[in-house]
C-alpha cells in the first residue's frame, strides 16, 4: 500500500509521518514545473496532506529557475503561520529571513523574503496599495475549494493582475490549490487552465452510517468514543460538531462516559487562542480526542487520526438579502464537507469514519455548500472593490456571483454610512474606512468617535460588539447572577453597559475573583481586551488620535453613525421590525439586553446585531442584541424619515405589507439566483 514502507522481506513497517522530501506532490513535480512554465494559471488539486501548501512555493521557485518572489495565501492565520514555519524548517532558515509570513497584526516579511505566506485578507490589503502585486512573480492561492468571500474577491483581483501583467517582461503567474473537486468547472471558467491532479496517498477509509437518525449527537459521539477506547484500535480520534456549545457538551459527555486517565480530550474551534488551537493539533504523549467545529475540517488537522466521528452538522452564518437580517443556524453539512471531514483520517494509516446520520440522509444532501460570497452582506467586499476602482460590482468576476439584492443593499448601506456617494465614488470618510481592516460599520463608528474625541470609549465598546454573551447564568444561581448583572448594566444602553463593565473590570484587576463573582464570562473579557488592543493598534497606524472623553452623547452619536442600517421600529407587543425589511419579520430584544426589563419599550432603537438563531426546543427567533433607544435630535438627524413619520394607520400598514410581498415575488422571479 502506498505510503507504508515495506522492508525487503515484505514486512509492513510502521507507517511513518511523510518527510518533506517524500510527499505525493513530488511524483508530479516535473509536470507541475512544466505547466507553470507554459501557462499563466495552473490549477492543482490533491488530497489534504499531499504536500501542496508546504511544497508548492519551492516548486514554483524551481519553475522560475530559482529566482523570484512567491506569495502564498491561506484562509486562516494559524495555518499561514504554521506553513511558514514548516517551509522555513525545510529551507533551513528562520522565519523572517527568506521565508516570512504576514497575518493580521503580525508581519514577518522583510526585504530578504522570497517566500511570503499571507492570509487572504492580508493579500487583499496589499493589493489596495499595489493592485498588480508587482513585487511578486507567482501567487499561490491555497484552499480555494473553501470559496470564502475573501477568496472570491482575491480570485477576481488576481485574475485581473495576471491579465494586466501578461504582456510585460515580468508576468505574474497564478497557481490555484484545491482539495479536489470542482476543478474542471473552474478550469473552464479560466479558459481551460491546466488541471493537475496529484495522486493521493490515502489509505483505506471505512465509512459507517448510523441505522436511524441520531437525536442527541454529543451523547452518541461520546458513546462511540467509549466503544473505540474499549476496542483494540489505536490512534487518535476526531469528532466534528456544529459549534462551540456542542463541542463543549460532547467533551463533558466524553469525560463522564470514558476513563480519561490516559486520554487527552481537547476542543478545537475558531474562537480560541492560537496557542490552544496549536495544542489541539500538536503531537501528544497521550492518546487524544479532538472535538472540533468546522475549523478542523481543512487546514488544521490533528496528528495520527484513525477515527473520525461526524455529526454531519455545521453552523452556517449567512445573510438574508430580502430582509437584511443575518442568520447563524445549524444545518446539515454538504456532502463534499462530510467527505472532507472523513479525510482527516486515512492520512498516515487506514482509518474509520463513523457518521452519526443515515446513508439515505447523506445521499439527499446538497453536493456543495453555498459559497460564502453568496451568504455575505457584501458591505466590506463592496467597499474594498470600490476602493480598488471596481464600481460595477454587479459585473465583477466573482467565481460564484452573489444575489443582486445583496449588492443593492450593500451599496445603499455604504451610502447611508457616508462611505460612497450616489455615483459610487468614495467619499473622504469612505477612503479612511477602506483603509481600516474592519467591518465598514465599525470603521464608521470609530471615525465619528475620532471627530467627537471619544475614540477610547468607542473602541472599548466596539471590542464587545459581535462577541459572545458576556453574562453567565449558571443553572442554580440564576437569581444571584441577575442581581450582579443588573448592578453592572447601564439602564437603556447595552453599548454603555459594555463600557461600564470594561471600566469596572479594569478597576478590579487586582481582585482575582471579581469576574466570577459577577458571573461574567472571562473568555469574553479576554477576547474583548485583545480586540481592543488590536483596534488601538490599527487606529494608531492610521493616524487617529486615541482621545478619551466620557461623554454619553458623544459616544452615542458615534455609535449611531455606524448603525444607520440597523434602525428597529416598534411593532406589535414587544417586537420590532427592521427598517427596510419588506417582510416585516418580527424581532425580539435579546434576553440579556438592558432594555429587556424596561417598563416601556422605546418606539425606535438601534441594534448592533440582528440575527436569526436557534432556540433550543423552539422555533428559530430573530434577536436584536446590543441595543439602545434612539429618539430626539439623533433620530431626526440620522433618520429624518423615521423621525418625522407618525405611526401608519391599519390600512396603510396593510398596504405596506402587500407592497412588500409584491416586491419580493417580482425580484424572486427576476434578477435573483
Ligand atoms: P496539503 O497542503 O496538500 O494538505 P501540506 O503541504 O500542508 O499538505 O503537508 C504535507 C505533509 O507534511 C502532511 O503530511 C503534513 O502532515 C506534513 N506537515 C506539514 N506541516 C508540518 C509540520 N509543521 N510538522 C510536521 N509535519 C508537517
Ligand atoms: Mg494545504
Amino acid at each position: 500500500m502506498a505510503g507504508i514502507e515495506t522492508s525487503q522481506r515484505g514486512h509492513v513497517l510502521e507507517a511513518k509521518e511523510p518527510t518533506p522530501w517524500d510527499l505525493p506532490i513530488h511524483a508530479s513535480e516535473d509536470e507541475i514545473i512544466d505547466a507553470i512554465q507554459n501557462n499563466l494559471i495552473v490549477i492543482l488539486s490533491g488530497e489534504t496532506g499531499s504536500g501542496k501548501s508546504t511544497q508548492m512555493p519551492d516548486i514554483a521557485l524551481k519553475a522560475l529557475g530559482g529566482e523570484g518572489k512567491i506569495v502564498g495565501t491561506q484562509p486562516r492565520r494559524i495555518a499561514a503561520r504554521r506553513i511558514a514555519y514548516r517551509i522555513a524548517e525545510q529551507e533551513g532558515c528562520e522565519v523572517g529571513e527568506e521565508v516570512g509570513y504576514h497575518i493580521r497584526f503580525d508581519n514577518k516579511i522583510t526585504s530578504k523574503t522570497e517566500v511570503a505566506i499571507e492570509t487572504d485578507g492580508m493579500l487583499l490589503q496589499e493589493m489596495q496599495g499595489d493592485r498588480l502585486l508587482s513585487k511578486y512573480d507567482v501567487v499561490i492561492m491555497d484552499e480555494m475549494h473553501e470559496k470564502s468571500e475573501t477568496m472570491a474577491i482575491m480570485h477576481g483581483l488576481v485574475l485581473h493582475a495576471i491579465e494586466e501583467r501578461s504582456q510585460t517582461d515580468k508576468p505574474l503567474r497564478g497557481i490555484i490549490l484545491s482539495a479536489t473537486m470542482d476543478t474542471q468547472k473552474l478550469s473552464r471558467r479560466l479558459n481551460g487552465a491546466p488541471v493537475i491532479e496529484i495522486p493521493g496517498r490515502q489509505f483505506e477509509i471505512e465509512v459507517h452510517h448510523s441505522d436511524a437518525e441520531v437525536a442527541d449527537k454529543p451523547k452518541a459521539a461520546a458513546e462511540e468514543v467509549r466503544d473505540i477506547l474499549d476496542g483494540d484500535e489505536e490512534g487518535n480520534i476526531m469528532v466534528f460538531m456544529d459549534g462551540e456549545a456542542t463541542v463543549n457538551r460532547t467533551i463533558r459527555e466524553i469525560e463522564s462516559l470514558c476513563d480519561t486517565t490516559d486520554l487527552e480530550v481537547l476542543p478545537l474551534f475558531a474562537d480560541m487562542s492560537s496557542e490552544d488551537q496549536d495544542k489541539a493539533v500538536a503531537k501528544s504523549e497521550k492518546r487524544t480526542v479532538v472535538v472540533s467545529t468546522n475549523v478542523g475540517e481543512t487546514s488544521l488537522t490533528p496528528d495520527n487520526v484513525t477515527t473520525v466521528i461526524d455529526s454531519g452538522s455545521i453552523k452556517e452564518k449567512g445573510y438574508n438579502p430580502q430582509t437584511g437580517i443575518d442568520y447563524l443556524l445549524p444545518m446539515e453539512h454538504a456532502q463534499s464537507g462530510c467527505v472532507q471531514r472523513g479525510g482527516r483520517t486515512g492520512r498516515t494509516s487506514p482509518g474509520t469514519v463513523i457518521r452519526l446520520y443515515t446513508e439515505d440522509n447523506f445521499n439527499k444532501r446538497p453536493k456543495f455548500q453555498t459559497p460564502e460570497i453568496q451568504r455575505s452582506n457584501l458591505q466590506s467586499a463592496t467597499l474594498r472593490l470600490i476602493n480598488l476602482g471596481y464600481k460595477d460590482i454587479e459585473s465583477f468576476p466573482f467565481p460564484d456571483p452573489p444575489d443582486h439584492r445583496t449588492v443593492k443593499r450593500a451599496i445603499s448601506i455604504l451610502q447611508s454610512l457616508g462611505a460612497i456617494d450616489e455615483e459610487r465614488e468614495l467619499t473622504e470618510t469612505g477612503r479612511v474606512m477602506a483603509d481600516l481592516p474592519l467591518e465598514p460599520y465599525i470603521s464608521r463608528m470609530l471615525i465619528e468617535a475620532d471627530k467627537n474625541g471619544c475614540t477610547q470609549e468607542v473602541v472599548t465598546i466596539a471590542a464587545f460588539i459581535d462577541g459572545k454573551n458576556i453574562f453567565l447564568r449558571p443553572e442554580n444561581q440564576k437569581e444571584d447572577a441577575d442581581r450582579k448583572h443588573d448592578a453592572l448594566k447601564v439602564k437603556n444602553s447595552d453599548f454603555l453597559t459594555y463600557l461600564k463593565i470594561w471600566e469596572t473590570y479594569e478597576r478590579n484587576k487586582d481582585d482575582e475573583n471579581w469576574v466570577t463573582d459577577n458571573f461574567l464570562n472571562p473568555d469574553v473579557l479576554t477576547e474583548a481586551g485583545n480586540i481592543r488592543d488590536q483596534l488601538f493598534d490599527i487606529l494608531a497606524k492610521n493616524n487617529f488620535d486615541l482621545k478619551s472623553r466620557r461623554d454619553p452623547q458623544a459616544i452615542n452619536r458615534s455609535i449611531v453613525s455606524g448603525l444607520t442600517h440597523r434602525l428597529l421600529i416598534k411593532s406589535k407587543g414587544s417586537s420590532y421590525i427592521l427598517k427596510d425589511d419588506p417582510t416585516r419579520t418580527p424581532i425580539s430584544i435579546h434576553p440579556s439586553s438592558s432594555l429587556k426589563h424596561n417598563d416601556s419599550l422605546p418606539s425606535h432603537m438601534i441594534a448592533a446585531e440582528v440575527v436569526e438563531t436557534e432556540v433550543a426546543g423552539r422555533e428559530n427567533r430573530v434577536y436584536a442584541r446590543t441595543c439602545q433607544p434612539i429618539g430626539g435630535d439623533l433620530l431626526k438627524e440620522f433618520f429624518p424619515e423615521a423621525g418625522k413619520k407618525r405611526r401608519p394607520g391599519k390600512k396603510e400598514r396593510r398596504e405596506e405589507r402587500g407592497k412588500g410581498t409584491e416586491i419580493y415575488s417580482r425580484e424572486k422571479d427576476g434578477e435573483t439566483r
